[in-house]
């Protein structure tokens, strides 16, 4: 049995509908997130007082939400969730130019590093005040 006349025109009806809830902004991040499998909570509102910027017309999104991102130095697709981007942003003074480029992984890796670079620095200082003391 074919859809009836009326059910066609309710669908197109619903179509219309839909087309029109998804014109504004957040719909439409609404409708990606959904459209990429992520859930509705997945968008956060920006709290624009709180962003800092470094250029004289910031371009401040309306809304975060979850990205995914290739890591620059493995090429490792991870998720940048839109409460990591809220924090990152709002909380931890992250101007709103700058995105994620590294994975977790790679971002530890480079964490321990530097730390052994410094490590190595201080110990390389202590080394030389000594032999100073040393001297006569
Ligand atoms: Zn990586």
């Amino acid at each position: 049995m074919g859809r009836s006349n009326k059910q066609k025109r309710i669908a197109i009806k619903v179509a219309r509908a839909e087309r029109v809830v998804l014109t504004s902004r957040k719909d439409s991040l609404r409708q990606r997130a959904f459209q990429s499998g992520l859930r509705d909570e997945t968008i956060i509102p920006v709290n624009k007082a709180k962003v800092s910027s470094r250029s004289v017309i910031p371009k401040v999104p309306d809304y975060y939400y979850d990205r995914w991102f290739d890591c620059r130095i493995c090429g490792m697709r991870e998720l940048w969730t839109a409460k990591q981007q809220q924090r990152w942003y709002e909380e931890q003074g992250g101007e709103i130019e700058t995105i994620a480029i590294h994975c977790n992984a790679c971002r530890r890796k480079e964490r321990l590093r530097r730390a052994e670079a410094r490590k190595v620095h201080l110990e390389g200082l202590e080394r030389k005040r000594k032999t100073r003391t040393q001297l006569p």
